[in-house]
């Protein structure tokens, strides 16, 4: 690992008025320090916001059917939290779900949402080629590579680097929005305009500028009883998803009041599935609905030999996890 300067600021403001070029904010550090050893992120200064304000940005907090929830606020305080899982079980589920307990405990939510791609030619610097790592330099997946993990929607020629987390998909599908400080004061972005697709430039994977520091999410209307978090993976535990959905249902009687879908480990972003979503709303919660709404969510899926299984993968997570939200109680 390369030397690097260690600050801990007291305040969120201190923290963005006093970051620098090449600096990195540090919350839980699974993700930093993997990718520091590995020599892919190299900071020369290590901004620790782990301890801001004494857990000032540690809450999780109702008001009627809004909830807000601070950007480091650790996952498992979150995913065990007994409101969120009987209001909105998708959001609980999607954290149970991820990495391993004494991950989960160390992380924050707001760099899970900013987890990097489990690309392994993004992680190894012995590979020359990476758009993503060293812009320009092409891309070894696409050129031969094991693809067996990457993404079918959201590709790009440049790149088809899945989005590796789960709690994104739940946040995309809840409309959620996200709150920043930065240099220029307090302002908000809907979740779903923070991440951006590869198309020609995949090392650009936010829509941050380096010093924005997320300090909270807020979701309107996050009141969904009738909600999971469905995930397909190699094995059971400690492992991404190959495929998984976040879904939430309302019905009225037998017909979708309002349905939300979040797909993961398919694309390149978390992924909103809306045309999915309109095909559904306003008809009956049926196996054959479902299958059509998948289909649709689907139908510009771009492949490769080895994650062709992705799109059936995909298309039968999505119907099973309407159909397993459709028989909860909501
Ligand atoms: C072995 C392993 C398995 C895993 N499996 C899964 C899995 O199955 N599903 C899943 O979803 N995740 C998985 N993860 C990823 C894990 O969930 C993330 O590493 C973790 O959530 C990141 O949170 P952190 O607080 O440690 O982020 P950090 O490592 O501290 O930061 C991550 C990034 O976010 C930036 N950052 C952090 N906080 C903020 C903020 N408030 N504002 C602006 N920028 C910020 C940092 O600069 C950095 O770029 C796995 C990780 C490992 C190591
Ligand atoms: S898929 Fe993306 S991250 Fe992986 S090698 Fe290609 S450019 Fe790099």
């Amino acid at each position: 690992m390369r030397p690097f300067h260690y600050d801990k600021p007291a305040t969120a403001t201190d923290a963005v008025t006093n970051f620098r070029p090449g600096a990195q904010y540090f919350a839980g550090g699974t993700t930093m320090v993997d990718l520091m050893k590995l020599d892919v992120m190299k900071p020369a200064r290590l901004i620790d916001i782990s301890g801001l304000e004494k857990g000032r940005y540690d809450f999780i907090k109702w008001s009627g059917k809004s909830l807000r929830i601070g950007a480091l606020t650790p996952m498992t305080k979150l995913a065990d939290d007994d409101k969120v899982r009987a209001r909105v079980p998708m959001l609980s589920d999607a954290l149970w779900l991820a990495a391993s307990p004494q991950i989960r405990n160390m992380a924050r939510i707001g760099g899970n949402v900013l987890q990097r791609t489990r690309c392994p030619y993004f992680r190894d610097t012995s590979y020359e080629q990476c758009n993503k790592r060293k812009p320009g330099s092409g891309c070894a997946a696409l050129d031969g590579g094991v693809t067996r993990h990457h993404a079918v929607l959201g590709t790009s020629d440049k790149c088809i680097a899945t989005y590796p987390g789960d709690f994104a998909q739940a946040l995309v599908a809840l409309d959620a929005v996200v709150e920043i400080l930065g240099e220029d004061g307090p302002r908000s972005l809907r979740f779903a305009d923070l991440h951006v697709l590869p198309e020609a430039r995949p090392d650009r994977e936010t829509t941050l500028a380096p010093s924005d520091l997320i300090i909270a999410f807020s979701i309107e209307d996050a009141d969904f009883p009738r909600s999971k978090y469905l995930k397909i993976r190699d094995r059971e535990s400690y492992a991404y998803a190959l495929a998984s959905t976040a879904s939430a249902l309302r019905m009225d009687g037998n017909t979708i009041a309002d349905v939300r879908l979040g797909l993961g480990g398919v694309a390149t972003t978390p992924w909103r599935a809306r045309e999915a979503e309109a095909a559904l709303r306003g008809g009956p919660a049926t196996e054959a609905q479902f299958a059509r709404a998948a289909d649709i969510a689907f139908a510009g899926a771009s492949t490769t030999d080895e994650n062709a299984f992705k799109v059936e993968l995909g298309k039968r997570t999505m119907v099973r996890s309407l159909l397993e939200t459709a028989r909860m109680e909501g």
